[in-house]
């Protein structure tokens, strides 16, 4: 994970930390490299710039070229600053304080892992929160989705919706809202369909999903390794229907990190949750300072 973007700085700052005294021309050439770094990792140019410069401020500004350990120093703002880059202190978590059954409406794209995410989530939510949990796919565009999402549910052991053919969305969201009390189920899990791009026709659906189920969260799922594209399908998306969160996948094969250091910035939004993995126990919470961690090694 990240691995390119953490060599990148890694080699930057170990040549500050090398050199006992540090000038402002500096600590102004290493954030030269560094910007370079992240935008070769594709993060968005405006929260480069605003990384970079402020950063420089900090490191200029302060009596830190002037302490015993100034590369060491400069180093940590930009671990302090990376933090608040991806979200800030602490972790956004879920919030499933409402009347049950609590819902947490699954969107995005097709192929962006959002039926595997599901059913990780759903072993997530039962085994760390303890919770009863019920999933239905309400994706009645691609054959054999709904299968899936069954099939992936037996393997974790949580409840599916029992499959109706024919049914639309909106009815599968209804019918699960009522199974759900029927069955005194917590936290619902709504599967929804994807599309190739962000249009009417799915923004449409969603939003009528949404007013039948009144979601607790709305989580979009996206593909980290699309990079600023994965961060622009997140903004067409709370555009048009106010998300409380993100989940990035596949963040096992993404080298760059430009997806996850970009979203909170331009969307808004918080990443809630990684995914590691194809495995169903591959999903884990999004802690800023823990990734900031990973980046700088
Ligand atoms: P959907 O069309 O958005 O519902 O996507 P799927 O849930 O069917 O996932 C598509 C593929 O991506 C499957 O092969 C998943 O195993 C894989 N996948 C999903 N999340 C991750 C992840 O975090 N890491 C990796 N490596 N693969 C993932």
């Amino acid at each position: 994970m990240f691995d390119s973007l953490s060599d990148r700085l890694g080699g930057v700052f170990d040549k500050l930390r090398g050199r006992g005294a540090l000038n402002e021309q500096d600590v102004r050439d290493a954030m030269r490299e560094v910007r370079v770094a992240l935008l070769e990792a594709d993060v968005a140019l405006p929260v480069v710039r605003r990384f970079v410069d402020a950063v420089t401020e900090k490191a200029i500004g302060q009596d830190v070229l002037r302490s015993v350990t100034p590369g060491q120093q400069v180093v940590k703002i930009v671990n302090d600053e990376l933090i608040e880059m991806l979200g800030g202190e602490g972790q956004e978590g879920l919030n499933l304080d409402a009347r049950p059954p609590v819902v947490v409406m699954m969107v995005g794209l097709q192929g962006s892992g959002k039926t595997t995410t599901t059913a990780k989530l759903g072993k997530f939510v039962r085994e760390k929160h303890g919770k009863k949990v019920m999933m239905a796919s309400l994706d009645v565009n691609r054959p054999a989705a709904q299968e899936q999402l069954k099939v992936l549910g037996e393997q974790v052991g949580i409840a599916t919706l029992p499959i109706v053919s024919g049914q639309q969305p909106v009815d599968i969201a209804r019918r699960a809202m009522e199974s759900a009390k029927l069955q005194a189920v917590d936290v619902l899990l709504l599967d929804t369909a994807g599309r190739l791009h962000v249009d009417e026709a799915l923004m449409g659906e969603m939003k009528a999903i949404s007013q039948v189920s009144t979601p607790t969260e709305v989580l979009l799922v996206v593909d980290s390794l699309a990079g600023q594209d994965a961060v622009n399908v997140a903004k067409s998306f709370n555009d048009e229907m106010p998300l409380t969160g993100v989940v990035l996948t596949r963040m096992d094969g993404d080298a760059r990190g430009g997806a996850a250091l970009s979203m909170r910035f331009v969307t808004g939004k918080p990443i809630k949750f990684a995914g590691t993995g194809e495995k169903l126990d591959a999903l884990e919470a999004f802690v800023p300072s823990r990734v900031a961690d990973r980046i700088l090694g």
